[in-house]
């Protein structure tokens, strides 16, 4: 059988005069007066369609062509040649057109007419059937590897950290509880409640919102770790960029301060940026046109430029100092909002901002305290468009200061004891980040909504398939 080359290897490396099998579905289709039909091909590989002349001399012209419709699967044996039209160099000219699987342009929902993202979230299954969600999805494959590429050329290990877990005193969101008890008829112990200790694991356990204190575990062994795997929270907020299950990075790196951190992440950032621009011209050229007119001119710019750093504190003066009216009134102590991140990196530095030294009151128990003793070791990187992409900080490495912020916050020491074996047992300073996988997506594409970014979302009320 002549062999088979998909769509972007024929588009970018043409073999002219070779015979070739292309197997993809049809894009659109169109018939002209000179006894040809033209139709464009996809097959996920590429951007672009490959265009397929096919000639009423084909023995099976009359029959098969009028049963091709958008949407249809095809198989097509033809020949390489340089195209006539201006659009493309490459077209297939067709030996043998053979319809794999009919689709009937009566009931098919995905149209040639524009759809809105609203109507393609009905059918997530056929939505990276269109230029939109294929293109999306390539750059989540890209930015994936990128992820792993910036990571393994440090030398970082990836860390494998459970999605099912029975710590309850993360701290970082609403948790999903994993059970196999009747939930119509739970057992109950003697002062009613429900009794965990009779659940599969023997106790309670819930779906993981951040893999941070099992990569703790083995920074402080291996040196440097990366998380990267599904994160869930239940927190019922209904935005533009929140899931209930999402994707998260998270390095975790010993002999590391914040100021380490801050580096790794603007690196970080930058090298996936640079990777996206290279390995998708067609697709960012696309996002520019049809989402965001900005996206390419941001990009550039981020990378050109280093990213602001300033306290929290500092912050905040300008955010009170800058007589803008905000929905949420800004005081020293209020976790920054949204609207108050993107005023900051879209409005005052108009470039990525990180933000450090937050007060302890609105952050987690194992951020490193800082001397002033009101304020932690944190960091939140903010881009434009988005607002926070990056949480983070320096962890607490002294073991008597953590057990205080523990006992200080009310949660339980007896199940952080492990936790606190890794200050008991060659402590040492460590410093870690969790990027959002979907925030980066929407920060690189300029789409505006996450659902949008993530094949099949999840988010409160809605989990069709
Ligand atoms: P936010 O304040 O934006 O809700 P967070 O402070 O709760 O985020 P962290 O616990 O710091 O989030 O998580 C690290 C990163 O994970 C965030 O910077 C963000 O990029 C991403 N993230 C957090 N929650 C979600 C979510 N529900 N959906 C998608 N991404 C999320
Ligand atoms: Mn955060």
């Amino acid at each position: 059988m002549t062999a088979k080359r998909s769509v972007r290897e024929v588009l970018t490396s043409p073999k002219i005069g070779s015979e070739v099998r292309i197997e993809a579905w049809v894009r659109t289709k169109r018939d002209s007066k000179a006894g040809l039909t033209f139709l464009e091909l996809n097959d996920g590989s590429y951007f672009q369609n490959l265009q397929i002349v096919v000639s009423a001399t084909l023995p099976n012209y009359a029959t098969e062509i009028p049963k091709l419709h958008v949407g249809a699967s095809v198989r097509v044996l033809g020949t390489e040649a340089q195209s006539q039209g201006g659009k493309q160099s490459v077209e297939i000219q067709a030996l043998e057109v053979a319809l794999v699987g009919a689709c009937d342009p009566a009931v098919y929902p995905i149209g040639k007419q524009k759809m809105t993202y609203e109507y393609l979230r009905d059918f997530t299954h056929l939505r990276s059937r269109t230029n939109t969600f294929s293109a999306i999805a390539r750059v989540r494959n890209v930015l994936a590897m990128a992820i792993h590429g910036f990571f393994q050329e440090r030398g970082f290990l990836w860390l494998h950290t459970p999605v099912i877990t029975g710590n309850d005193a993360e701290g970082a969101g609403q948790m999903f509880r994993v059970t196999t008890l009747d939930v119509a008829k739970p057992p109950r112990a003697e002062d009613g409640s429900v009794d965990f200790s009779q659940d599969f694991f023997g106790q309670g356990a819930n779906l993981t919102v951040s893999g941070q204190l099992e990569a703790e575990a083995y920074a402080c062994s291996m040196g440097a770790v990366y998380t990267f795997g599904p994160t869930f929270r239940a927190e019922n907020s209904n935005t533009s960029r929140h899931l209930a299950e999402f994707w998260m990075v998270e390095p975790e790196v010993a002999f590391a301060d914040l100021d380490d951190n801050a580096r790794l992440a603007e690196d970080f950032l930058k090298h996936l940026l640079r990777t996206v621009l290279e390995k998708c011209p067609l697709e960012m050229e696309f996002f520019k046109q049809r989402v965001e007119p900005g996206i390419l001119d941001l990009l550039n710019s981020v990378l050109e430029n280093p990213f602001k750093r300033l306290t929290y504190t500092e912050a905040v003066e300008i955010l009170i100092k800058s007589g803008e009216k905000f929905k949420y009134k800004v005081e020293w102590g209020i976790d920054l909002q949204s609207e108050h991140e993107r005023y900051l990196t879209e409005q005052v530095f108009k470039a990525p901002v990180i933000l450090t030294d937050y007060p302890k009151g609105i952050k987690a128990f194992y951020m490193k305290m800082n001397p002033d003793g009101k304020t932690v070791r944190a960091m939140d990187v903010l881009v434009p468009g988005i607002g926070e992409i990056i949480g983070g900080a320096q962890r607490e490495d002294d073991i008597e200061l953590l057990k205080g912020r523990i006992a200080e916050m009310g949660l339980h020491a007896g199940p952080l004891d492990w936790y606190l074996d890794l200050r008991r047992f060659g402590s040492v300073p460590h410093a870690g980040f969790g990027l959002g996988f979907e925030r980066l997506v929407q920060f690189v594409t300029g789409m505006g909504n996450i659902r949008d970014v993530i094949p099949f979302p999840r988010t409160p009320g809605h989990i069709k398939i």
